[in-house]
């Protein structure tokens, strides 16, 4: 049985094929900047322990974060607040709503988000990150992704954030109804400022990649030998990324896939195969549940391929 991608031109096999379905998906709207995305792109990274990495299609294509980029403010909040003060705050269960959905913070009794990886969750995280500004808040943010990525050119979309930003109401809404109830105590502009720019954080499918294998292996840059967040924190970030990475849409990726697994709206997905390798996917084209189309496809067609799913041992 195949278990290790062997060169970019096996990629590009499943590339072409799981990019003939990217004619049936959408690209993002809400987000009005997000609209210039070319829909018919596709590209994927794989990256392994050794250094070894693989990619295919549109290699050169960046993406912005969006979502994936609630795994990584979940990883910092951990870091710095510990377990216990961010679950104090915010749950760890699904919710099978939409994302962006308001719906259980109004049943949900104490008003606390349900898990980090709903718009509700992801903010809470958010306002947990330390820094005298929002500033300097943003910029720890940007170097954890950095060191994350090991990619120190990684930088912020000006123009995606300003957009997010002009046209975030559902989510000032929500952060109102969660500072109306006591779960987050700032000012929604400075955290919309925050979590717009987080969102905007851009790169490839090869820093997405990288990160996923940082998770992939427990935390540990492997090469280096340098631990770059702390194992249980790699766990607990795995977990959420299996039980909500991909929305609403997660318990048939799960049987499906079976590779922990964080998707955004922009398109890109980022995958951590535990032991095994990181994988980064950038598709536009979404599905209805807002997940890139070609890209769960492909992801699909890798974990048979490669015996990716964690439930296959
Ligand atoms: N920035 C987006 C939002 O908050 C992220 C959502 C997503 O990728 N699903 O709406």
């Amino acid at each position: 049985m195949v278990s290790h991608c062997k060169s970019n031109e096996e990629l590009q096999e499943l590339v072409d094929v799981a990019k003939t379905y990217t004619k049936q998906g959408k690209v993002a709207d809400y987000i009005p900047a997000l609209k210039q995305a070319r829909r018919d792109d596709l590209s994927v990274a794989i990256s392994y322990p050794d250094g070894k990495g693989y990619c295919a299609g549109d290699v050169s294509d960046k993406l912005t974060l969006q979502s994936i980029s609630k795994v990584l403010t979940l990883a910092m909040a951990l870091l710095e607040k510990g377990e216990e003060h961010v679950f104090s705050y915010v749950g760890k269960e699904p919710t099978g709503d939409p994302f962006n959905s308001i719906a259980k913070l109004e049943t949900n009794t104490p008003s606390k988000p349900l898990n980090p990886m709903i718009n509700a969750g992801a903010l809470t995280v958010t306002h947990m990150i330390v820094g005298k500004s929002v500033d300097e808040r943003f910029s720890r943010i940007l170097q954890f992704v950095r060191d994350m990525a090991q990619n120190q050119d990684i930088g912020v979309n000006e123009e995606i954030a300003r957009s997010e930003y002009d046209s975030a109401d559902l989510n000032r809404s929500l952060s109102y109804f969660l500072k109306q109830h006591g779960v987050i105590n700032e000012d929604v502009e400075d955290l919309m400022e925050l979590y717009t720019k987080q969102c905007a954080i851009e790169m490839d499918c090869k820093d997405l990649a990288r990160i996923g294998c940082i998770f992939a292996m427990n935390g540990k840059d492997v090469m280096t030998e340098k631990q770059i967040i702390p194992e249980d924190i790699a766990r607990i970030c795995k977990t959420f990324m299996v039980t909500c990475g991909m929305y609403n849409a997660s318990g048939e990726f799960a049987i499906n896939v079976g590779i922990p697994a964080k998707s955004g709206v922009s398109g890109g997905i980022l995958g951590a195969v535990p032991g095994k390798c990181g994988i980064g996917i950038y598709g536009a084209a979404l599905d209805d549940k807002g997940n890139s189309i070609a890209g769960i496809k492909l992801l699909e067609m890798m974990a048979k391929k490669y015996s990716l799913s964690m439930f296959n041992t």
